[in-house]
């Protein structure tokens, strides 16, 4: 209080403690701590320039770091405080429309589990993916296999008609394993010849066992 005379006091206004200033989140990005980009929330390079007060969840505070601790009048912060909601609003703003490509440093925990959840969907789609391939392979390995087999027989066998098995077996619909199996029985005898040489082949029979 500066008194001019006996009769005139000014009063000056007492200096108020700062408080900071109260947080303007999106309201549709609550919990405000989960949201938040915690990973920028550190002392070192790139921190962010203020210190949050949280211990009441549903109406957070920030201060700047460099509080100047009082402020001219009560409710008001101080010239640092007031620079503070402005650099909440940007990261509101990357919360409110996270890019696919925004770097998670900027992101909040819910974010995070969002991301991580769909990194652990693609991985799922993947290994089906390689089942599939999987199966695929071993069916053509199969299928390589079989053809071999007939190129085997067919080279190192005189089965006679051979080409006429193969034309009629084709035409029904024969699959090349059927074929082989069925050449390799009659190799082996299983196929008795009615009426001809050992040698020989009972091709109707062959024919229509295949
Ligand atoms: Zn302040």
């Amino acid at each position: 209080m500066v008194c001019v005379s006996h009769r005139l006091c000014i009063t000056s206004p007492q200096p108020q403690t700062c408080a900071g200033v109260s947080i303007l989140w999106p309201e549709d990005h609550w919990p405000f701590a989960m949201l938040f980009p915690w990973e920028r929330y550190h002392n070192g390079p790139d921190s962010l320039p203020f210190t949050l007060d949280i211990s009441n969840p549903t109406m957070p505070r920030a201060q700047s770091k460099l509080c100047l601790g009082s402020s001219a009048m009560q409710d008001l912060p101080c010239d640092e405080c007031t620079d503070v909601p402005a650099h909440i609003a940007r990261l509101a703003e990357v919360v409110r429309d996270p890019k696919s490509r925004t770097n998670y440093r900027y992101l909040g925990l819910a974010h995070m589990q969002d991301i991580t959840r769909s990194y652990a969907e693609q991985a799922n789609t993947l290994k089906l993916q390689g089942l599939n391939n999987s199966r695929k392979h071993i069916k053509a390995l199969t299928q390589l296999d079989n053809h071999h087999r007939l190129l085997m027989a067919v080279s190192e066998n005189n089965i006679p008609r051979l080409q006429q098995i193969i034309t009629v077996a084709l035409r029904h619909g024969t699959s090349v394993r059927q074929i082989v199996n069925k050449l390799e029985d009659a190799l082996e005898g299983v196929y008795r010849p009615r009426g001809y040489g050992a040698d020989d082949l009972d091709i109707a029979t062959l024919v229509y066992m295949l």
